[in-house]
Order: structure tokens, then C-alpha cells, then sequence
């Protein structure tokens, strides 16, 4: 290169990392998921493979279409990329067909409701309320703008979904497609009455697992996928993965539609840095040491609850059966915005969620959502969580005492420098 052609070089191309306040922040992000536990039920903690596949090369490549269908050329080496990534996807859910292109949780839905149905069809989900998602019929949301939305809840005694209550809504309704699946419901879903319930009613079962994808694929949910016609899930919760959507399904044409409706209808070029992430990731959970992962993870949502239960917390639904509890703070007087104000004072992450029939607005709540996957990743046990359940009853029985906050967080610091994310 001639010293003329290597200077305009230079110039387009600085020297890497030169972008000092960019850096500094994510560094200070980097120390922060370090010196925090993090108890937000959608999070998790990727590996450092997970991380080095979306800081690659493969971010450059244009390659809208699919594995040997594209329309750029060059698509040759991330054809391999995306075949690896949906091979491994069939093989962990025991699904025929894989989109892996859906760039998040929300557009995997978007593509599949797309494929199932017509504008305006009727479709039954879980209410926002009671821990639904805003892509199953949130007004604002596409779904709520393009179908016809009818929601059925938890009960308000048991606090769990009945599905004798299920069917009779969806045989008053008569949807065209029938949703199952949320963001904070702590109990199983019975993937098999959803199947026999759409069937009875001539629906179609679409299931969003995007919460519990990790569990489901470390065997410690029961699988949706021989009864749903498409499961979506996002690869970034409990299934570790870089942020992003995924899609299985059986039927062949349903996984035509699907392709379809994921590009050209709703996206142009997949993210392939990203779908290298969701491959490195699916590898991980292949490993049978996922599947301890999970368990791992059930075990301390389990004894999390149990010990704040123990300490006068209402624990909705008595308990949990998965990665996450919502927590009723109301026995301490206070609402879950002061509960995740007062959490974060002492490093210890989470958000503030509505509880069933809650009497106060969203932006108050009255409880917290605490999920166990990221701690988990990070080495914490059942020990562990009778210490932190413990702490997050002293923090919150005492809101106005500062010594408590001060010692909690010393406590806090002390556990997270023992159990370092990326040593
Ligand atoms: C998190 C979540 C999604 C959406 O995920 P995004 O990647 O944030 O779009 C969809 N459905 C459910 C049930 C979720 O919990």
C-alpha cells in the first residue's frame, strides 16, 4: 500500500479502542454485573465463548435469505455459520425445523403470529396483568394492533392458572390461535392441556417459552414442543445465549411460513455475529452440564422462596416451580418500587412487577419479580440463597435503617468478589 492510500486508510480504519468514553462505559457496565448480584428473572451471564462470537468479523456480512438461498454472494462461510446454529437447535428442542434469524423474543412472535394468522383473527393469551408479555396483545404492540386479542388470567385464590377456566374462554371465544407462555408466572404450564384445549376448539397453539427455554431445554420443564404447532423463545434468559430470538416447529409448511414471515416479512438481513452467538450457546446447552445448570437453577428459586416466605414475604402462588418468584411486599408496607429502590441501595438487581389483581398502578406494583438463572451462572447455591433470602428480608423489614443497608451491602460486595462472573 502506497504511504498516500495507507494515511486515508488509517483515517477510516482508527487504531482499535481509541473510542475512550464508549470503552469507559462499557467497562463500568463490565464492573457493575460484577459487583451487583443480579436477581432480574430475564437476565443471565453468557459465557466469554458466547461474547467473542458477536465481537467478530461475521457482523460485517449481509446475508438476507437462507443457508444456500441468499441473495448476496459471499454467503458461503456463514451458511455453515447458520446450518450449525439451526442443527443444534433442532437437536436440543426435538424440533424438525429452526428459524434462528428472528433478531429478539418479540420478533419471533411477530414472525410466527404472521404465520399463523390473518390480520384481525381472534387469538387468546395470558393478560399482561398476571405475567403475560406486551407482544401477546399489548395495544401498543404489533399484536395488539393487527389481531383481535382476548386474555385469560391466573386464579385469584390459587393464583395459578386453572385450565378448566382456560377452555371455557377459549370456547366462548373461539380464537384462531391460542397463546401460552409468560413473563412472570412461576408455576408450570401444561403444554398438554393447551394442546387438547386448541384442538378441541379448531385453534391453533402457539407457545412462547421464552422465559423458561433454559429449563425446558435442561429437561426441568416439560417441553411444549410436541404440542404446540410453533414454539418461539428468546436465547437470552434462562437459555444463556446472546440477546435474540429463535423458532421451532414440526410441520413443514408451517417452517415455510415461518421463514417467510421472519424475512422478507418482518426483517432484512439476519444478525450472523449474533447467530454464531445463539450456535455457541446451544452447544453449551446440549452439554450435560446445562442440564445441571438448570436444576441448579430450580433448586435456588426454590429455597430463595422458601426462606423469604419464612421472613413474613407472601410469595404469590405459595411458591415457584421454575427460575422466578414474584414477591408480594405489601406485608411490609411498602410497594415494589420502594422494594427495588431499597434492593439496588445494597447491589442487589431486580424490577418491580405487578402481582395478581394488584391494587396499585404499574409504576408503583406491588410486588418484585426475582429470577435465579444469572446467579446460577455465576456459581451461587442453596447455602447462598438462604444467606440472600435472608438479606433481602433485613433490607426490606427495615427500609429506614441504615445500618442494616450498610452492612447487607458489605455482605453482598463480599459474596460477589468470592463468585466472580468472568474471573
Ligand atoms: C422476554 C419475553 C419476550 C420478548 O423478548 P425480547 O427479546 O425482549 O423482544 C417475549 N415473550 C415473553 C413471554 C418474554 O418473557
Amino acid at each position: 500500500m502506497n504511504p498516500a492510500a495507507a494515511a486515508s486508510h488509517a483515517a477510516t480504519r482508527p487504531a482499535q479502542y481509541s473510542d475512550d468514553a464508549l470503552w469507559a462505559a462499557v467497562r463500568a457496565e463490565g464492573n457493575r454485573q460484577e459487583a451487583q448480584l443480579e436477581l432480574i428473572a430475564s437476565e443471565n451471564h453468557t459465557s466469554r465463548e458466547v461474547i467473542a462470537a458477536m465481537g467478530t468479523v461475521l457482523t460485517n456480512k449481509y446475508a438476507e435469505g437462507y443457508p444456500g438461498k441468499r441473495y448476496y454472494g459471499g454467503c458461503e462461510h456463514v451458511d455453515v455459520v447458520e446450518d450449525i446454529a439451526r442443527d443444534r437447535a433442532k437437536q436440543l428442542f426435538g424440533a424438525a425445523h429452526a428459524n434462528v434469524q428472528a433478531h429478539s423474543g418479540t420478533q419471533a412472535n411477530i414472525a410466527a403470529l404472521m404465520a399463523l394468522l390473518k390480520p384481525r383473527d381472534k387469538v387468546l393469551a395470558m393478560s399482561l396483568d398476571h405475567g403475560g408479555h406486551l407482544s401477546h396483545g399489548h395495544p401498543k404492540n404489533f399484536s395488539g394492533v393487527f389481531y383481535e386479542f382476548h386474555s385469560y388470567g391466573v386464579e385469584r385464590g390459587s393464583e395459578r392458572l386453572d385450565m378448566d377456566k382456560v377452555r371455557e374462554q377459549a370456547l366462548a371465544v373461539r380464537p384462531a390461535l391460542i397463546m401460552a407462555g409468560a413473563s412472570a408466572y412461576s408455576r408450570l404450564i401444561d403444554f398438554a392441556a393447551f394442546g387438547a384445549i386448541a384442538k378441541e376448539v379448531g385453534a391453533k397453539l402457539l407457545v412462547d417459552q421464552a422465559h423458561i427455554a433454559g429449563l425446558v431445554a435442561g429437561g426441568v420443564h416439560p417441553s411444549p414442543v410436541p404440542h404446540a404447532d410453533v414454539v418461539t423463545m428468546t436465547t437470552h434468559k434462562t437459555l444463556r445465549g446472546p440477546r435474540g430470538g429463535l423458532v421451532v416447529c414440526n410441520d413443514e409448511n408451517l417452517a415455510k411460513a415461518i421463514n417467510s414471515a421472519v424475512f422478507p416479512g418482518g426483517q432484512g438481513g439476519p444478525f450472523m455475529h449474533v447467530i454464531a452467538a445463539k450456535a455457541v450457546a446451544l452447544r453449551e446447552a446440549l452439554d450435560p452440564s446445562f442440564a445441571r445448570y438448570a436444576k441448579q437453577v430450580v433448586a435456588n428459586a426454590n429455597v430463595l422462596a422458601q426462606t423469604l416466605a419464612g421472613r413474613g414475604l407472601r410469595i404469590v402462588s405459595g411458591g415457584t416451580d421454575n427460575h422466578l418468584m414474584l414477591v408480594d411486599v405489601t406485608p411490609m408496607k411498602l410497594t415494589g418500587k420502594d422494594a427495588e429502590n431499597l434492593l439496588h441501595a445494597v447491589d442487589l438487581t431486580c424490577n418491580k412487577n405487578l402481582i395478581p389483581y394488584d391494587q396499585n398502578p404499574p409504576v408503583k406494583a406491588s410486588g418484585v419479580r426475582l429470577g435465579t438463572a444469572a446467579i446460577t451462572s455465576r456459581g451461587l447455591g442453596e447455602d447462598h440463597m438462604r444467606l440472600l433470602g435472608g438479606w433481602i428480608a433485613d433490607v426490606l423489614a427495615n427500609p429506614t435503617d441504615t445500618s442494616v443497608a450498610a452492612r447487607v451491602r458489605r455482605e453482598v460486595a463480599e459474596l460477589t468478589r468470592a463468585f466472580p462472573i468472568y474471573a
